[in-house]
Parts: structure tokens; sequence; C-alpha cells
């Protein structure tokens, strides 16, 4: 029995399948969880001392790597000084600052303690503002657990919602609208059925929770026009993509202000931090100064926002995605070359997908009708190997400022030799 094995049998006695977020527990690859300690850099290390290469980097925030001294050093200076206030005080402001003088459609932005509270938040000002009550989203999108957001399409009649959850109410269900991916046509037809009682849509605009299903720029911009002859909201959930594919996320990116953004993961250097912004008037409706309440005890906590504006600061002038670009590219060369395996990216991120077809794949219907190999073989092949992948194989792979080519070589070899000996 390894350590691992021993504290995972104590875990799921006084915890939930022994994991406090469910693709911890490894169901998606069997086995039980490798427990870690602490991570250095691009590596990992478990309970038993083993260093691991880590693709998962906490699902996203550690863009610049684990440990990374100056987001250490802005954490520690402010624990120095107090780790909680409850109170106005600069820190918030510093970075509050720091976005809205880089990103135009941030004018004004809120902190929150996570990505599923943005999210949330977010809906409830599209809601305050337009006095309409349906939320449009997208199968194959992840929102975070906010009752609306677990919804995806019936399996019927085109249009209809089945919860994604035990334990939401019937009226949630009645209030969001479920579009598929990549179909500028069935969305016409739920706009011109649904328009004037849509509150907002809501889209990952660089969709990256099941695995990695890239849109056409074409179908955001026609989601975009739509949205504004209706007089309905464009959120972009941007807390995998929001100073990820770069500093402005894939708005700038791809050249398209949402009305309302969220953020999450990178925002706060891996601390508990999710922030909503957008344009002025809109973020005007929030608490004090409008009616749309929304709060937090520990909102915009002072370490995490020291650490946030720490990573930040480092990305901010584009040298880190310019490296992450290229070490992607290289990446998407090394992995693209391997048979039985398909490769999409966005800069830093990329997933793999098991099976030899390398046309795109665009929208969750396209995923489930390609099949592919399982994943758990390979992924605890490449564990054993001393490389660590996020445990799903519908999770994204996260490269980091502190990922090297030869990194990136080791990967290739261990999957191919993976795939040929599976
Ligand atoms: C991770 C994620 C969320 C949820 O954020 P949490 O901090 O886990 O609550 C919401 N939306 C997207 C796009 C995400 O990737």
């Amino acid at each position: 029995m390894s350590r691992s094995d021993e504290l995972f049998a104590r875990a799921k006695l006084v915890s939930p399948g022994g994991v406090h977020s469910p693709v911890r527990a490894f169901k998606g690859v069997g086995g039980t969880p490798r427990f870690m300690t602490g991570g250095a850099g691009a590596t990992i290390r478990d309970v038993d001392g083993r260093e691991l290469v880590d693709y998962c980097m906490a699902f996203g925030p550690l863009i610049l790597g684990h440990g990374n001294p100056a987001v250490r050093d802005a954490a520690v200076a402010a624990i120095d000084r107090g780790w909680s206030l409850g109170t106005a005080e600069p820190y918030s402001l510093a970075l509050a600052e720091f976005i809205t003088a880089r990103i135009p459609w941030v004018e004004s932005i809120r902190f929150v303690t996570s990505g599923t509270e943005a999210v949330m938040s977010a809906l409830r000002v599209a809601r305050g503002a337009t006095g309409r009550d349906l939320i449009l989203k997208f199968d194959g999108c992840y929102h975070g657990h906010a009752d609306s957001m677990l919804i995806r399409s019936g399996s019927g009649l085109a249009e209809t919602a089945e919860p994604d959850s035990a334990g939401l109410d019937k009226a949630t269900l009645g209030g969001t609208l479920v579009a598929q991916l990549d179909d500028e046509a069935a969305l016409d037809a739920i706009f011109a059925r649904h328009g004037g009682e849509i509150a907002c849509a809501i889209i990952e605009p660089v969709p990256a929770n099941y695995g990695l299903l890239l849109q056409r720029p074409a179908f955001l911009r026609h989601l975009a026009q739509l949205c504004r002859k209706h007089g309905a909201l464009l959120i972009f959930d941007e807390v995998i993509s929001g100073f990820r594919v770069g500093f402005q996320g894939a708005a700038g990116l791809y050249g398209i202000e949402p009305d309302l953004v969220t953020y999450g993961k990178v925002i706060g250097g891996g601390f508990p931090v999710g922030a909503y912004g957008g344009k002025r008037k809109y973020m005007e409706l929030v608490a004090p100064v409008g009616p749309v309440y929304q709060a937090g005890t520990l909102a915009a906590n002072p370490v995490a926002m020291c650490a946030g504006l720490a990573a930040l600061e480092q990305l901010a002038d584009g040298k880190v995605y310019a490296q992450l670009e290229a070490l992607g590219a290289y990446l998407e060369q090394a992995l693209g070359a391997i048979p039985g395996l398909t490769l999409q990216r966005a800069g830093s991120l990329f997933w793999t997908f098991l099976a030899a077809d390398a046309a795109p794949i665009r929208s969750l219907g396209e995923l489930k009708a390609r099949g592919g190999k399982p994943f758990g073989p390979v992924f605890h092949r490449l564990l054993d190997r001393g490389i660590y992948l996020a445990p799903s194989a519908f999770e994204v792979g996260f490269l980091s400022a502190a990922h090297t080519t030869a990194h990136v070589d080791q990967l290739a070899a261990e999957l191919r030799s993976a795939l040929q000996g599976a």
C-alpha cells in the first residue's frame, strides 16, 4: 500500500469521495489519486517525495509555474501586514487599476473568491440590467456550479434542458436555454423564438472544460451580433482563458468585446480569486451603487490581491505569452506527429484526444461521436514515468513559463510509447 492509498482510505471516511472537488478523485482514470505535498517550477511532488512534471498546474492558475518567486514574496509580505481586513484597502484598488487600465471593455471590476461566484454574480447583473429572466448557455461549456449553469441540453427535443446535477429546483431548469456550439442556424432559431426574453448569453470563448472545443471566430461574432440585435448581454466566461491566451484573454485575441466578463484561475496567481467586470453602466448596477446585491466577507482578500497583482505584472508586457506560444507550437509539432493522437491547442492550453482523426472538434456532439481510445491506461503509464496530466480525458493540459522544450520532448516520447505499447 502506497502512502497515497493510505491517505485516500482515511480521506474517504471524512469527506465525500475523499476529495474537495470531484475531478481530483481519479474517477475518470481509475486508481488512487496521488496525494501531493508541493511544487516547484514545472514539477509537483507527491507524499513519497517523487517529482513529476506537472501539466495540470492546479487546473490553470499557475501560468508562471509553481512557487513563482515574485508571487511568493508578494503573498508573504501581505501576510506580514495582516491577512484579512474586511475594510476598504489599497491592494484590490491596485489590482483593479492594473486590469482596467489594460482591458478597455473592463471599465469597472468586482473581486469575489471563485469563478463560480463571478459567473453567478454576472448573471444576476444581466438579469438586473435587462429585467429579463432567461439565460442562454452552450453545451460543452462549463461555468462553475451555480444552479442555473448545471444544465445541459436534453436528449430529446431541441431546446429541452436537463439537469446536470441532483438538487436543482424546477424553476431553475426552466430559466436556462441550452444551445450547441459551432451552429449559427440553431442559434438563429433560438433567438427568433426567445430573443425578447433572453437576459444574456454566456459562453467560454475558448471552451476548455470538455476538451478544447475551439470555436470559429465567426461563430462568436454571430453570437455577439444576435445579442446586440435582441438586447441581450454577452458574457464571456474567461475564467480559464483570461490572462491565459493573452493578457486580454479571448476577447482580445478575437477582437470581440463582451458586455460583461468573468475571471478566475490566473487572476489570483494561485490564490482564491474570481472577478466580474465590464462596462461601467452595467457594473454600476451592483450594490452599493445599484440595486443588484452581491457581497463577500473574504472578497478581495489582501494576500490574494497582492499575489494576483504580482502575477499579472509579470504577464502584462506580453513576453510570457510569446514564450508560451513558442513552446505551445513546439508541443503541437512534437505531439501532432504521434500516430493515434489528435492535438488541439490555444497558446499554452492543449488537449490530446486519443483518436487518429485530425479534423478539429468544435462541439460536444462531435466530441461524443468521435470515440477514441481509453485515456486511463495512458494516464497511468505517464504517471509511472513521472508525468502528471489532469486526471480526465476531458481536461485540458496547461503549459507554464517554467516548462521547457526538454519537458515537452519527454512528454512526446512517453506518449508515443504509451500509445504504441497500449
Ligand atoms: C474553472 C471555471 C469556472 C469555475 O471556477 P471555480 O473557481 O472553480 O469556481 C467557471 N468557468 C470556467 C470557464 C472555468 O474554467
